[in-house]
């Protein structure tokens, strides 16, 4: 099948590769031209494991294209599926500009055909947005489809490739052929192919996604409870984790939750059901939570110095906002690295993967440093902010030499209490006993 993919960032590449592995020809649309150059000469645009092999071999057997001409793709293209980001807008609610603007192009460049397929993450009732744009362009017959993307950065091409379900909003049976025929690689081998109405598979989405910012939250503050009686997280996370109604997974606590999906889906659900006089409170609580256990720790630094952190050096491990990716959208660092230069702190970080990300924000209001030793040399304390594989089994002889003061606050629980407590240093953690 011949596949358009507008919008080429972390969804719109991941799917584009997996959909040209599995044999399809697919054209990758995006506006900015400098990505697209560097992407049609092999140049991989983000980080993403296993993603340089699998885009550079589709590139090789020409399968994989792009362009930043939509006229060219969607007359190559049957099926047009849209990746295209859907940032807050100031009240919180999904911007739907960029949905919007593309489905208007789409509805005046088309001639046959066509299936638009949404992938962004968008509020219930856009594919019937998206429907209407496009009818006030064209006669020309079309189908719009919900189709949410479930996978996870840092993991994304094992979920694209290996995907738990996929859903699938649509009510022509046309566009269900089409995209049961798109999946069958999928449903041959056992992967579900759920399909429902567009509104439910709309909101499958942000459910999912809010979902697991409340799991994640409940048990940060679970955590936060245990600092107070004394009582252990890691001890209670097994303990929860073992009956399967719960679950092991998503309760690790740490300094909250980050990235490009959760913050914004939850503010975008709740500005939703505001729309329909409808009170998300579980929501808005878990949104002030996350908001202050994202700098949970900066208090705990601060008293440490006896609460004046002028001219203090920090040495910050993990800028990522998740371990695995270099994605720094709302990332706990930014908001730790804001808050210590506030109190008149100096940073100095250390991330191998989204270092230049954080550059292109910040600039030389912090130092980096090349590897994650170097980043302790004169540092008054480690922060621990991203939970990186290189991070998880450190030299403490090494750190404990090169940092001025044994001291580190680990957002992420990289250690055991004991190990710490052995080398001697002050560890403070999340919901756990601090070793002073
Ligand atoms: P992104 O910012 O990485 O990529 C978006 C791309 O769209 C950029 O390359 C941008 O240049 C391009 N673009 C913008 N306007 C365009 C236009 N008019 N024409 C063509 N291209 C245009 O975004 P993303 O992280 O891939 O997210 C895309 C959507 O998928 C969002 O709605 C997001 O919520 C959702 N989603 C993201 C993830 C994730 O982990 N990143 C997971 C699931 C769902």
């Amino acid at each position: 099948m011949n596949i358009t993919i507008v919008g080429t960032g972390y969804v719109g590449l991941v799917t584009g590769s997996t959909l040209a592995e599995l044999g399809n020809s697919v054209y990758c649309v995006d506006i900015d031209e400098q990505k697209v150059e560097a992407m049609q000469n092999g140049k991989i645009p983000i980080y993403e494991p296993n993603l340089e092999e699998m885009f550079a071999r589709n590139i090789q057997a020409q399968r994989l294209f792009f362009t930043t001409d939509l006229k060219e793709a969607l007359d190559k293209s049957e099926v047009i599926y849209l990746a295209l980001p859907t940032p807050p807008g100031e009240d919180g609610s999904a911007d739907l500009s960029y949905v919007l603007g593309v489905a208007e192009k789409i509805g005046m460049l088309m001639t046959g055909y066509k299936v638009i397929v949404n992938k962004s993450t968008v509020p219930v009732g856009t594919a019937e947005n998206v429907r209407q744009v496009i009818a006030s362009k064209t006669t020309i017959p079309f189908d719009v489809v919900s189709n949410p993307e479930f996978l996870r950065e840092g993991f994304a091409v094992e979920d694209s490739m290996n995907p738990s379900r996929v859903v699938v909003g649509c009510s022509s049976a046309r566009a269900r052929e089409i995209m049961s025929a798109i999946y069958q690689p999928f449903t041959n081998t056992g992967i579900p192919i759920i399909f429902m109405d567009e509104k439910s598979s709309e909101l499958t989405k942000y459910a999912s996604n809010s979902f697991l910012a409340v799991k994640i939250t409940f048990m940060n503050e679970i955590a936060n409870y245990c600092e107070k009686v004394g009582a252990d997280v890691d001890k209670v996370r097994l303990g929860m984790g073992s009956d399967d109604r719960i679950g092991h997974r998503f309760l690790f606590p740490g300094i909250g939750y980050g990235g490009s999906c959760f913050p914004k889906d939850v503010k975008a659900l709740i500005r939703s059901g505001k729309g329909e006089n409808f009170d998300f409170q579980l929501l808005q609580a878990t949104e002030v939570v996350n908001i202050n256990q994202k700098t949970i720790l900066v208090p705990e630094i601060e008293n440490y110095f006896g609460g004046n952190l002028q001219g203090r050096r920090i040495a910050v491990w993990g800028l990522a906002f998740k371990a695995n990716t270099d994605d720094i959208r709302e990332a706990s660092s930014l908001d730790n690295i804001r808050a210590l230069l506030n109190k008149g702190a100096e940073i100095v970080a250390y991330d191998a993967i989204a270092e230049d990300n954080v550059r292109r924000l910040l600039g030389d209001q912090i130092e980096y440093a090349a590897d994650m030793y170097s980043a302790l040399d004169g540092a008054d304390c480690l922060l621990i902010i991203t939970e990186w594989p290189e991070f998880k089994n450190p030299n403490f002889k090494l750190m404990a030499s090169r940092l001025n003061n044994k001291a580190i606050f680990d957002g992420r629980n990289m250690y055991a209490v004991e190990t710490l407590e052995q080398n001697g240093f002050f560890y403070k953690s999340i919901g756990r006993r601090t070793v002073e």
